[in-house]
């Protein structure tokens, strides 16, 4: 006997395979680095995939795409990245939407380079034209984004307007608790000179009234001058610091050399993330935090 499947059951089907289409229909986000991630995951939540290039342990001051990031870049649905500073390998992608982040970060929250900073091969050596991409480390940097972002995310993914805007008003509140945690925790750091790797913290001293010592790398991933560790060496001796720090993106060598020859320790800051415990923004902060207060205080 012949087996016939009634039209209604055959209709039934396709319209499960239907349903099943428009929810996986997520739209792709490509970004650059975790902290961009970060962001991102916060006003997306489930409701986009957000894929991140440099991968954890990697600098995205040193780091390079290949042609299969390439490709991912420019089929996305839109590609996010800091600014030229940062991550500026992305500019030169042919993305279908590209969103640079330093662009919506309001001018009295950017922080100018104050020392010599050599970006490609020129050499700046006031640094006052050159603008510090690591504002993620401020979170009421971050805050002054949020609404910006959420403007683009809507028009680019219009079905979410009410995820996004409920994700955002979510975000914001974080933020602002954040923000009044790390500030009555700081407190106990208050006047301690911290000197970084790289200058990756500074809007995080800045916001809570720290003090910025100087930085090993001012150039990440080259090795300082002989003449400039010299100086940061009698600067640290001079500040009376228990200890400095180094990254897990970029080579410690230099900060081992200085650390052993004062006798004070090494702590590591991460400004990227991206691996266990240091996973959404909010993780990034408190560790980098305790961090901070552990080896300062
Ligand atoms: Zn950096």
């Amino acid at each position: 006997m012949k087996k016939i499947i009634p039209y209604y059951l055959i209709s039934i089907f396709l319209t499960i395979i239907e349903v099943q289409t428009v929810i996986s229909a997520k739209p792709d986000y490509v970004v650059t680095g975790f902290p961009v991630k970060f962001i991102l995951d916060e006003l997306t939540h489930n409701i986009a995939d957000v894929s991140v290039l440099v991968p954890p342990g990697a600098s995205p001051h040193t780091f390079a795409p290949n042609p299969s990031d390439i490709k991912k870049m420019e089929k996305a649905k839109a590609l996010f990245y800091v600014s030229e500073e940062l991550d500026g390998w992305a500019v030169k992608i042919q993305a279908k939407n590209v969103i640079r982040l330093m662009d919506y970060l309001p001018a009295e929250y950017k922080m100018n380079f104050a020392e010599s900073y050599r970006h490609g091969n020129e050499s700046h050596e006031s640094g006052s034209d050159i603008i510090d991409p690591h504002f993620w480390t401020d979170p009421l940097a971050v805050k002054t984004l949020v609404g910006k972002l959420t403007e683009i995310l809507i028009r680019l993914d219009k079905a979410n307007e009410n995820n996004y805007r409920n994700n955002a008003k979510v975000f914001i509140a974080r933020l602002e608790l954040l923000n009044l945690q790390i500030q009555a925790r700081t407190v106990q750091i208050r006047g301690k000179s911290i000197f970084l790797f790289h200058p990756s913290f500074r809007y995080f001293i800045k916001r809570y009234g720290l003090n910025y010592g100087g930085a090993i790398e001012i150039d990440p991933g080259v090795e300082p001058s002989v003449r400039h560790t010299g100086d940061l060496i009698s600067k640290i001796k001079k500040s009376g610091v228990k200890a400095i720090f180094t990254e897990p993106q970029l080579n410690p060598g230099p900060a081992k050399v200085i650390a052993e020859s004062l006798g004070i320790s090494l702590a590591q800051l991460d400004p990227n993330g991206g691996v266990a415990g240091r996973n959404n923004y909010f993780d990034l902060l408190f560790y980098n935090m305790n961090v901070l207060i552990h080896s300062l205080k």
